[in-house]
């Protein structure tokens, strides 16, 4: 294990929202008819809207079967901001969760876009792979404070597009687990 440079919280079960069974490479298919909404609020990140807003952007881009829609009222998705302790999400992995930003991880250098986007993609069932590059979304803390990519790689996307593309929102039972630290 490498040093870290923040706090890890206490207790932290490892996030198997999804196995890494990444096998599909082929780009999403234009299938907005089937296409899930979920819907997430950030009023409670206040220093982050714009970046947690960039960061459902960039999972719209990268997939359709999935689609994150801003929306307070019917939000399944709620982010917060913390001060301490690292970020991380609470989810079922089929869009129910809430998302920790926190301030001091941002400070001590890491891009609060990507860990928007990072948490989000848990959100939508992909767990950690720290050991990852910098190309991939979920590889978060892994490959340092330099890296500030905030999209999802080919193989994350294609993981997503599969799991969303039937009955995946309604196979969620809201029994939300805790991911590891960002
Ligand atoms: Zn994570």
């Amino acid at each position: 294990m490498h040093a870290r440079g923040f706090r890890r919280i206490a207790a932290l079960a490892v996030a198997t929202a999804a196995p890494l069974g990444f096998g599909l490479a082929t780009a999403p298919a234009a299938s907005a008819a089937a296409a899930t909404t979920v819907y997430y609020s950030s009023t409670g990140a206040p220093d982050y809207v714009a970046q947690i807003d960039q960061g459902a952007a960039n999972w719209n881009a990268a997939v359709s079967d999935v689609r994150l829609v801003k929306d307070e009222g019917k939000a399944t998705v709620v982010l917060h901001e913390v001060h301490s302790g690292g970020s991380y999400t609470q989810t079922d992995g089929h869009g129910n969760g809430d998302v920790y930003l926190d301030t001091s991880q941002v400070a001590e250098g890491y891009d609060p876009t990507r860990i928007a986007a990072h948490e989000l993609g848990h959100n939508l069932g992909l767990p950690d792979h720290y050991e990852g590059p910098c190309t991939e979304l979920m590889s978060g803390h892994g490959p340092g404070t330099s890296c500030t990519n905030a999209k999802p790689d080919s193989q994350e996307s294609a993981k997503v597009q599969q799991l969303w593309a039937n009955g995946f929102r309604a196979e969620g039972d809201g029994t939300r687990v805790t991911t590891t630290v960002y």
